[in-house]
C-alpha cells in the first residue's frame, strides 16, 4: 500500500513510526513531514493546509489511504475534497470536525445528546457575557468558540479575569474570527485523562487512556502549551470511569453525529475531568492528541495500517494492548511558548532498548538536525511501569547537554 500522513509534528512522526512496522506498506510519505520523520517516510514539501496539492499528490502517487494530523485541514474541508475525488482517507468531514472547530457546536450537541459535560451559555454581545458572569461568580472558565491552538480557554480564578477575557475576546478580538463567540463555562474540579478512539459511523474502538501535561513548568505553573508530555495508560481511571466514558460519551457521540447526518470517521479524542459525579467532556478534538497519540501508539500492539483498514470497512480491528506504561517528556525551545529562536543544534541520545525519540520542531539543515519550532522533541520510554519509565527518560534527558537552548519539564510520569 502507498500511504500518507499528513502534518509535521511529534503526533505525525509517532504516527509514521508505528506504521513503519507495518509489511503491507511499500511507500509511506509524509507532508511535509520534520527532521526525524525522514528516517521512515518520504517527506514532500507540500503544506497541510495546500488541500489541492495533497489531492493532486495522492491522485499521482497512487495513495491508498492518507491520514491526516492536525485539526486545521480537517476544519477546512480536506476529508470532503478526498471523498469528491474518491481518494480513501481516515478523517471526520468539515462537518464532523466541527465538534472541535465550534466549542458552542459541541456544547450544544452535548446538550442534545445528553453527553455529561460542564453548564454553559454562549455569547456574542460582550454586556451580555459580562453580566452572566457578574451572575455565577469566579472561578469560571471563558472559551474562544473556534481554533486557537490551545491558546483560547481562560480559567479565571477571579471574577475580574473573567471579565477582562470577555473583553480581549469580544472587544479587543485578540482570537479574531475564533473569538467572535464565546463560551463561559462552569468550573469543573478533578483529574483530568484523555480517551481517544477510531471510530466509524457508529463503531467506537476505544484506545488505552492517556494524560498529558499542558503547563509549561513543573506542578502545573507557568502557561498553557501545546503539551509538555503524557503518560499511558492513567491508573487512577478505574474500570466503571472507563465504561461510562465508553458507552455514555463516545459511544452517544458516535450516535448523535449520524442523527445529525455528520457521521464521524476518524479519530475522536475525548478530553474529560472526573467530577464527583463521574466523567465529564472538557474539549472533544477530532483527531489524534498530541503528545498523547506518542504515549498510546507504543502500546498498540496490531499493524496500525490494519486497524485503519478495518475501521474504514466496518470490522472490528480487534486492537490489542501491551500491558505496560509509557512516559514521554517533551524538550522545547526556550522560551516557549512565548517566543523562542529557531537553529539551535539538537543534541545527541544515546537512546536505549526501552527508550525513543519522537521528533516534533526540527529539520536538517546541511548535515546538522536543528530546532524549528517551540516543542522540539519527545524523549520517550516503554517498560513495566510508570516509574520505570519516568526513571528511564529522565536519565536519558540528565545525560543531555541542552545549551541552555532547551527546558524540559522534570515531573511527568512522577505520581
Ligand atoms: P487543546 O489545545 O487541547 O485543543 P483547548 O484550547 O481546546 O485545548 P480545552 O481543552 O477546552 O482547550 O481547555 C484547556 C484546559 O483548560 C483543560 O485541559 C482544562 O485543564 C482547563 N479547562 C477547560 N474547561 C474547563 C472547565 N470547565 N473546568 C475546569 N477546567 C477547565
Amino acid at each position: 500500500m502507498n500511504v500518507l500522513v499528513v502534518g509535521r509534528g511529534g503526533r505525525e512522526h509517532s504516527l509514521v513510526m508505528k506504521l513503519a512496522e507495518s509489511s503491507q506498506i511499500t511507500n509511506l510519505y509524509a507532508a511535509p513531514g520534520n527532521g526525524g520523520i525522514l528516517d521512515q517516510a518520504v517527506c514532500i514539501d507540500i503544506d497541510e493546509m495546500d488541500i489541492e496539492g495533497l489531492v493532486k499528490f495522492a491522485k499521482e502517487e497512487a495513495v491508498d489511504l492518507t491520514i491526516v494530523g492536525p485539526e486545521n485541514p480537517l476544519n477546512a474541508g480536506i476529508a470532503n475534497r478526498f471523498h469528491q475525488e474518491g481518494l480513501p482517507v481516515f478523517a471526520p468531514t468539515k462537518e464532523a470536525a466541527l465538534l472541535e472547530g465550534s466549542k458552542s457546536y459541541a456544547k450544544e450537541f452535548m446538550k442534545k445528546y445528553d453527553v455529561p459535560t460542564a453548564d454553559y451559555a454562549v455569547f456574542t454581545d460582550a454586556q451580555e457575557a459580562k453580566a452572566y458572569i457578574e451572575e455565577k461568580g469566579a472561578p469560571i472558565v471563558v472559551k474562544a468558540d473556534g481554533l486557537a491552538a490551545g491558546k483560547g480557554v481562560i480559567v479565571a480564578l477571579t471574577k475580574e479575569d473573567a471579565l477582562q477575557a470577555v473583553d480581549d475576546m469580544l472587544v479587543s478580538k485578540e482570537f479574531a474570527s475564533a473569538g467572535a463567540t464565546v463560551v463561559i463555562e462552569e468550573f469543573l474540579e478533578g483529574k483530568e485523562f484523555s480517551l481517544m478512539a477510531f471510530v466509524h459511523e457508529n463503531q467506537v474502538f476505544p484506545m488505552v487512556t492517556a494524560r498529558d501535561h499542558k503547563r509549561a513548568f513543573d506542578n502545573d505553573q507557568g502557561p498553557n502549551t501545546g503539551g509538555m508530555g503524557a503518560f499511558a495508560p492513567v491508573p487512577d481511571v478505574t474500570r466503571e470511569h472507563l465504561d461510562f466514558s465508553m458507552e455514555q460519551i463516545l459511544q452517544k457521540t458516535a450516535d448523535g453525529m449520524m442523527t445529525e447526518n455528520r457521521a464521524f470517521t476518524g479519530i475522536l479524542y475525548a478530553g474529560l475531568i472526573m467530577t464527583a459525579k463521574g466523567p465529564k467532556v472538557i474539549e472533544f478534538n477530532t483527531r489524534f492528541g498530541d503528545p498523547e497519540t506518542q504515549v498510546v501508539l507504543p502500546l498498540l500492539k496490531n499493524d496500525l495500517i490494519q486497524v485503519f483498514t478495518d475501521v474504514l470497512s466496518g470490522r472490528n480491528p480487534k486492537l490489542i494492548w501491551e500491558d505496560a506504561s509509557c512516559v514521554g517528556v517533551v524538550l522545547a525551545s526556550q522560551g516557549y511558548p512565548g517566543s523562542y529562536e529557531k537553529g539551535a543544534t539538537i543534541p545527541e541520545f544515546t537512546e536505549s532498548a526501552s527508550t525513543f525519540i519522537v521528533h516534533a520542531g526540527t529539520k536538517q539543515e546541511d548535515d546538522a538536525l536543528v530546532s524549528d519550532g517551540g516543542r522540539v522533541l519527545l524523549v520517550g520510554s516503554k517498560t513495566p511501569t510508570l516509574d520505570a519509565c519516568a526513571k528511564d527518560v529522565y536519565e536519558l534527558l540528565e545525560k543531555v547537554n541542552t545549551n541552555g537552548d532547551f527546558f524540559y519539564r522534570k515531573d511527568i510520569g512522577k505520581q
